[in-house]
């Protein structure tokens, strides 16, 4: 884009997923950005990633990618799952569709997709990454970053013009402003830790579960999960209590992992060479909620992405939350000029605090339903005859999770509409004891009743 006379140096604090790709979508727009980023380049040879990790990317994620031009190169080495495989305690297989034919959500390598957009970030004209930078809190008064260097501890300070805090769900920035008057912040622990674990690849990189699916063995208090790897290797995550009978806390020694996988997830086991030593060697990671509120300061500072709003991760969406902040303040950029600071941020807060405030919600619901409903054949019932109900009423009814992952409708009016069906599939559902009965005559009338008195969406 040509400079224009608006054109402003900027700061983006964080160059996870949300900082780079922002940091691109600000340069796109013709302004000169630094971006701050605490770890060393991931580029760089002999980094040290850790483990491989991926997220499932759905439609919110695309749009913002493809605001950039990359959603088509990301999508080459995503794996399309079009529905989730619940595994009973003895191996047994369940089947359901997230969407109708040919939806999906794609599982990406998360440090993949980190790399690309940094790469395109470093490519665009404008743009400067300074890797090894620590912020360590903000002035906001002299509108000063306090930064440290990470290879040689030297603490410096730099100015700023306008900052975007994009350092995640524990943000230096957001801490700053939280010693603010007035500024409403909360964060919430789940009892629940997780722990990331490997199914391994097949002879030949071939995949031993199937492929294309998000994998669900659900426990009822906890439950894993597994994602699948271009490598034919899968990604699984425990959500398990961090005390109890059944908790991280009881489990401490190589035969007692053993003995508890055995038991609840067998079908697993065989596929996890590496469990036992994983289990001592990984991490045990804590589930957070964090509210805050204002994400502003003045027209100088911004919060966006997990700084502003992080979630637990049930319902795939914190990075395709954060992906859409993008979108949305790119679209305030196009409505009031890419100068008009003060309007910009005060929408985007307007906008997207109550949005996201709902998605929380709906991360914690979702928790319950992957790891108890899904295992429930009424539950599976209950999906089958809202997919029957949306095809008797296109558009008039669109699931739950299909306006939250196949749409960008504001996730608030997602939460409220899928309230709503709630309330009418508890009406619905004891008349119905198989998929047929939907099309007797008295579950008939009363569809026919319930979507009449309906004058907006379900
Ligand atoms: P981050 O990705 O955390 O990036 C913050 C960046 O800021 C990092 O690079 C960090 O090094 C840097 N930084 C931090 N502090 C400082 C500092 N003081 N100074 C300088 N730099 C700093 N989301 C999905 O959409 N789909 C999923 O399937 C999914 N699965 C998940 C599974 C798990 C187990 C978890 C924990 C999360 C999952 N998420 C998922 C959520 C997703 O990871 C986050 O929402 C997303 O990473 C947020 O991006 P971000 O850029 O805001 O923050």
């Amino acid at each position: 884009a040509p400079f224009s006379p608006a054109t402003e140096r900027l700061t983006v604090m964080g160059a996870g997923l949300v900082g780079s790709l922002l940091s691109l979508y600000l340069a796109r727009r013709g302004h000169v950005v630094d971006v701050f980023e605490r770890r060393s380049d991931p580029r760089r040879a002999g980094f040290q990633e850790g483990r491989s990790i991926n997220l499932a990317l759905s439609d919110r994620g695309w749009k913002a990618l493809g605001g950039v031009g990359v959603a088509d190169d990301i999508r080459q080495v995503g794996i399309p799952m079009s529905g989730r495989v619940m595994h009973d305690v003895h191996g047994n297989l369940t089947r359901q569709p997230y969407g109708h034919d040919g939806q999906a959500i794609y599982s990406v390598n998360r440090g993949h997709l980190n790399r690309r957009l940094l790469d395109l970030a470093e490519a665009q004209p404008g743009v400067t990454l300074h890797f090894g930078q620590q912020c360590t809190g903000i002035d906001l008064r002299t509108k000063e970053l306090h930064l440290r260097d990470t290879a040689t501890q030297q603490e410096h300070q730099a100015p700023y013009a306008r900052l975007f805090g994009t350092d995640g769900a524990f943000s230096a920035v957001r801490s700053t402003l939280q010693r603010t008057d007035r500024f409403d912040y909360s964060q919430d622990f789940l009892d629940y830790g997780y722990k990331e674990l490997t199914i391994a690849a097949g002879p030949g990189g071939a995949w031993q579960l199937e492929k294309n699916a998000l994998h669900i063995w659900p426990r009822g208090q906890y439950l894993m999960i597994a994602l699948p790897n271009l490598d034919g290797s899968f990604n699984a995550t425990l959500f398990f209590p961090f005390e109890g009978p059944e908790s991280f806390a009881a489990l401490q020694t190589p035969a007692e992992v053993t003995a508890f996988f055995d038991r609840v997830f067998p079908d697993a086991v065989p596929l996890m060479p590496a469990l036992t030593e994983e289990f001592f060697a990984h991490p045990t990671g804590s589930l957070v909620t964090v509210k805050c509120f204002p994400w502003k300061h003045g027209d100088d500072v911004l919060l966006l992405g997990d700084a502003a709003h992080a979630i637990v991760p049930f319902y795939g969406q914190g990075m395709n939350a954060g992906f859409e902040d993008c979108t949305v303040l790119n679209s305030l950029f196009e409505a009031h000029g890419d100068s008009d600071w003060a309007s910009i941020f005060a929408e985007f807060q307007a906008q997207r605090k109550p949005n996201n405030d709902a998605m929380a919600d709906l991360a914690l619901y979702n928790f319950v339903e992957m790891r108890d409903r899904v295992a429930d054949p009424n539950f599976l019932l209950q999906k089958k005859i809202e997919a029957k109900i949306s095809a008797q009423f296109p558009g008039r009814w669109v699931p739950l999770y299909s306006q939250v992952t196949f749409s960008d409708t504001p996730y608030a009016e997602a939460w409220a509409a899928g309230q709503r069906q709630d309330a009418i599939m508890a009406r619905l559902m004891p008349r119905i004891k198989a998929e047929a009965d939907y099309d007797l005559p008295e579950v008939q009338a009363l569809v026919q009743q319930e979507m009449a008195t309906r004058h907006e969406p379900a």
